[in-house]
């Protein structure tokens, strides 16, 4: 029997609107043919900055008070969710809309520990004329499951509840240690498969709260279940955790809305799908699951703005109660395309994933080195990745034994 799988889509993202280091480098003057991970400082370096790391002047300074009001509510030390935006410099009504906006942004696809009981925001600002604001006041309105019995408060017992759902995901990242970056991404999908299944009811309703956050995912509960966003999350929070780069994107799935996630393995990025690792046979309505089906994809069209993901034919098999049931999943090509606010949180060589799927090899490198400040490497002949990676060893003169950079 051949079953399509329905792509899971979430529209309209419950996005905030505006009104609107390091694993020990191996010292040694030889080459590590690393297996394993690189050090951890090193993984996105070729990539270069992402999300909050490229935001500057106001639009930082935004970003760090309105974090430090997420962390306080979500650790409990504050319910009041207004709070007065200090302005480092003069700014227009409509600067003041753009700098918050990027603000949130950052914060909504860095943070989600720190935003699972938010909703959206709202910013009111006092002003002379519209190129010179005087104050600006922010309020961070929180979902109907967090939200606090006085206006604008959380509810304190809620939020604790939440945030210690998520604490558990400290214990599956631990669980994972020492192994590979990608050992670490099979698991971390295998356990949050265990975990969650699609929450269908939810998508249908669009209201927002937790079936598109984390508490949901790690509460131990079989019965409550997230939808794309709530996957992405938690995926990204273990990696997080864990050691792995990996960054929460936004776009479109074969035309729905859509969230998933970009994970950096060997020095290469890849796209990874959790959402779709859970799937759906419409015509039994089974909940099957998938394994690594969306694991580290990569695209022959892949470029700044999406790629095209294959998935191969694949048989699959599923028990559900005392019945076992085996599929053959068509080969399918899912397109992705990323939105706006993604393209302007993370650089194009991170949004330009990999041009093949990551395959299990041991890296070989080849050709002239390459060299930043602290390392030298050569590239992977079959993946193109990082191979052969290492600190350099400068001589008396202050030159690299290896690579020939010169010490700065
Ligand atoms: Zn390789
Ligand atoms: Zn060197």
């Amino acid at each position: 029997m051949k079953v399509k799988i329905r792509k899971k889509i979430c529209s309209g993202l419950v996005a905030a609107a505006m009104m609107l280091t390091a694993l020990p480098v191996n010292a040694s003057a030889e080459m590590i043919e690393y297996s394993g991970n690189l050090p951890y400082s090193a993984k996105s370096a070729p990539f270069g900055k992402q999300g909050s790391e490229r935001l500057t002047g106001a639009a930082k300074s935004y970003f760090d008070q309105t974090l430090q009001v997420c962390k306080d509510i979500s650790e409990g030390k504050r319910t009041g969710t207004e709070f007065e935006l200090t302005l480092t410099k003069k700014v227009s009504t409509s600067q003041l809309s753009e700098y918050w906006q990027e603000a949130v942004n950052a914060l909504l696809y860095e943070y989600p520990e720190y935003s699972f009981w938010l909703l959206e925001s709202e910013i009111s600002a006092g002003y002379y004329s519209e190129s010179r604001v005087v104050n600006a006041s922010i309020n961070l309105i929180p979902s109907g499951d967090y939200k606090g019995s006085k206006a604008n408060t959380v509810d304190s017992a809620k939020i604790k509840a939440g945030a210690a759902s998520i604490a558990k995901a400290d214990k599956i990242a631990a669980k994972y240690e020492g192994k590979s970056d990608y050992e670490k991404i099979k698991g971390y999908c295998d356990e949050i498969s265990a975990l969650t299944d699609y929450n269908h009811e939810a998508i249908a309703s669009m209201e927002g709260g937790n079936p598109w956050q984390m508490p949901w995912v790690f509460d131990g509960d079989p019965k409550t279940n997230v939808v794309c966003e709530g996957y992405a999350k938690a995926f990204y929070y273990l990696c997080k955790k864990g050691g792995v780069e990996c960054f929460i994107v936004t776009g479109n799935m074969s035309g729905g809305g859509h969230m998933w996630n970009i994970a950096i393995v060997d020095g290469k990025s890849y796209l990874v799908d959790i959402t779709n690792t859970d799937g759906f046979d419409e015509n039994f309505e089974i909940e099957m699951d998938m394994p690594y089906m969306f694991l580290l994809k990569g695209g022959a069209d892949s470029n700044e703005y999406g790629c095209t993901v294959t998935t191969p034919e694949k048989k699959v098999s599923w028990k559900e109660g005392s019945r076992s049931y085996t599929y053959t999943v068509s080969s399918s090509n899912v397109n992705y395309k990323y939105d706006e606010n993604t393209r302007a949180l993370y650089s194009k060589s991170l949004l330009t994933v990999s041009k093949s799927d990551y395959t299990v090899h041991t890296h070989k490198g080849e050709g002239e080195y390459k060299v930043n400040g602290s390392y030298h490497w050569k590239n992977c002949k079959t993946c193109g990745g990082v191979a052969s990676f290492a600190s350099h060893k400068f001589d008396g003169k202050g030159v690299c034994e290896k690579c020939g950079a010169k010490k700065k």
